[in-house]
């Protein structure tokens, strides 16, 4: 199958002709290849979104939104053929992207459809002398750019408020992970999205990511990635004063104080550190246990752990699928080696699974693994792996609880078990988070401000902050 640019309405490949591979994690054959798009495929893209932003961003906010409404029924009509491409791109249980990510990214269009229509500026009455106004207004062509993990979830997340409020695009999705993507600009192209209002250029981020964040005329650049990678584009945007939102990596605790409800932790548990093969920045992988609980945790979560059935993602009763590619691979199996070296304990997994069926002989599976016996100070507690591996670490008080939870450089999210309300604020306005759950994972109300904390990310996502996100202010104030 070759994916295509989606430019100027149209679907078309690279400028220089040059493919990159696709493979399926699960089989490990290549499904097909993308444009390895360069600076010119860019250039083309922001001629487009260039050209297509003054009627679009003129548009009444209820013809925007038509627009969006109708790409999420689409996607809801196309809902099947998005699953299969996801799984069959990512590895992950088709389960899971037909019952998360796939849902999840009509939500996105459907939210920032509907809340561009509520949108509201701040006015201020200021007596006999005047009065004061800030003005919203859509910036020009926005820059996005999307990790693996959640493919079309994470992308839409950002076209959606992009578009909504009058911006036109230029995106790229990763190049592990194209095809969701690619048939979400079939999908435009039959809601009748006009040309050049959202384009897409695949490719590498050193070769097309750059040349978006490199763009003098690109004045707004959304990252979703690792921190590395934030830093890269910061070092490129921030000298051309370019509006910047970086969603980065993340080392989430999950702290479990011995008063929580225990069947309801230990399920949630599971899942969180084990979803989408631990590739979700959300998955908690560093597992903080009160002592008194520790050997009961231990036990219970080792025997749920290993009771989960990693196979593949086509079969209903999978919960982990395959890794997302060969690097990522040998990169999380590198982890569970330095966790030996390092002094842990592999109390399961920690190997690749070879025996899956014939059809996946040759995929990119592993074990979900658990260590313990790391302090939070090593690499392994220290570094994001994003992948199936967590450490478990116990400790006595709430005070070690939340020295070790704040001893990384990363702030995404944490998780916090306990049936102490008390506890519970007083821990969450403690922990150096953005998003705190107690009793609860991947709950969220789509309203709220999303976004990481210390090297985890600057800027916020979702809700109406997006939206903001997207607009640039002008503050008027009036003399009567
Ligand atoms: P990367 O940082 O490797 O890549 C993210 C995107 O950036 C990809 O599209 C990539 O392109 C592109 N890219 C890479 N280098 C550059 C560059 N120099 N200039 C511009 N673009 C570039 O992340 P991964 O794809 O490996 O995703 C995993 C990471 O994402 C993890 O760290 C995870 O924590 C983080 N993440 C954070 C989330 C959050 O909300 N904070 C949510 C989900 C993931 P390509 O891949 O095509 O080369």
């Amino acid at each position: 199958m070759n994916i295509l640019n989606y430019i100027n309405g149209e679907l078309i490949g690279g400028q220089e002709d040059e493919w990159l591979d696709n493979f399926n994690p699960a089989t490990g054959e290549k499904y097909g290849r993308i444009p390895d798009s360069s600076k010119e495929d860019v250039e083309l893209a922001w001629k487009a979104a260039h050209d297509a932003f003054p009627a679009w961003s003129a548009l009444k906010q209820e013809e925007r939104s038509r627009y969006l409404l109708r790409i999420a029924e689409l996607i809801e009509v196309h809902q099947e053929k998005l699953a299969l491409a996801e799984s069959a791109d990512n590895g992950k249980p088709l389960s899971l992207a037909r019952r998360m990510d796939i849902p999840r990214a009509s939500d996105n269009f459907r939210f920032y459809g509907t809340a561009a229509l509520h949108m509201h500026s701040e006015t201020y009455d200021m007596g006999e002398q005047g009065f004061n106004y800030v003005l919203n207004r859509p910036i020009g062509v926005a820059g996005l750019i999307s990790p693996w993990n959640l493919p079309l979830y994470l992308f839409t997340w950002k076209v959606a408020p992009a578009l909504a409020v009058g911006n036109t695009v230029v995106a790229k999705p990763s190049e592990v992970t194209p095809a969701t993507a690619f048939i979400l600009s079939q999908i435009c192209i039959e809601a009748g999205l006009p040309p050049g209002v959202f384009n897409i250029v695949h490719g590498t981020g050193p070769k097309a990511g750059q040349a978006i964040v490199a763009h003098p005329k690109i004045p707004v650049i959304s990252f979703t990635g690792g921190t590395s990678t934030g830093a890269a584009i910061a070092k490129i945007a921030a000298p051309m004063f370019k509006k910047l939102s970086l969603e980065l990596g993340g080392k989430n605790p999950n702290i479990i104080f011995e008063d929580c409800d225990y069947d309801q932790m230990l399920k949630t548990t599971l899942a969180s550190s084990f979803t989408n093969q631990g590739q979700i920045c959300l998955c908690g992988s560093r597992i903080l246990v009160q002592r008194g609980l520790y050997e009961k945790f231990l036990k219970d979560f080792t025997e749920g752990t290993r009771a989960m059935k990693v196979g593949d993602p086509l079969e209903a009763d999978t919960r982990v699928g395959a890794i997302v590619s060969r690097a990522q691979y040998e990169k999380v199996l590198h982890y569970i080696l330095l966790a030996k070296e390092e002094g842990g304990k592999i109390e399961t997994g920690g190997k690749p699974v070879y025996e899956v069926n014939e059809r996946c002989k040759n995929g990119w599976f592993l074990e979900p693994t658990i260590v313990t016996g790391l302090d939070e100070h090593c690499r392994v507690n220290q570094e994001e792996i994003f992948g199936p591996v967590v450490s478990i670490i116990p400790f006595d008080t709430e005070e070690d609880a939340l020295r070790m939870a704040n001893a990384t450089q990363y702030g995404l999210s944490a998780t916090l078990w306990t049936s102490n309300l008390k506890r519970a604020h007083r821990m969450a306005a403690k922990i150096e988070s953005g998003i705190i759950w107690v009793n609860c994972w991947l709950v969220r109300d789509l309203r709220t401000p999303f976004g990481g904390m210390k090297n985890s990310g600057v800027g916020r996502e979702g809700g109406f902050e997006a939206l903001k996100f997207f607009t640039e202010t002008r503050n008027i104030c009036i003399q009567l």
